[in-house]
């Protein structure tokens, strides 16, 4: 038969023995907007998390204009802004 391995695929490796903590691997989040979306100021506070469902979203606080936002990823690279109430609606876990 054929060579046909190392093309392709995920390697996929089980330790048993491994601590609870996540890999501190190169940050992948999400960074969001990087200005304002109510004044274009860059002076933002950032703050990416992942709700309850799973989705990533960026918690943008502007000190300019002290406006805050929720925003979620689009798949074009953008990002959409999300109100509070999904934000909690959401990250409230269901029983
Ligand atoms: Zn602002």
């Amino acid at each position: 038969m054929a060579d046909a391995t190392g093309a392709g695929g995920t390697p996929r490796r089980r330790r048993s023995a491994r601590p609870a903590t996540p890999e501190p691997a190169a940050p992948t989040g999400p960074v969001g907007p990087s200005v304002c979306s109510s004044c274009a100021s860059d002076d933002l506070t950032r703050l990416s998390m992942v709700l309850a469902d799973g989705t990533d979203v960026v918690f943008l606080s502007c000190r300019r204009c002290e406006s805050r936002e929720w925003v979620q990823p689009e798949p074009d690279g953008g990002w959409s802004s999300i109100p509070i109430d999904s934000v909690i609606a959401r990250s409230a876990r269901r029983r």
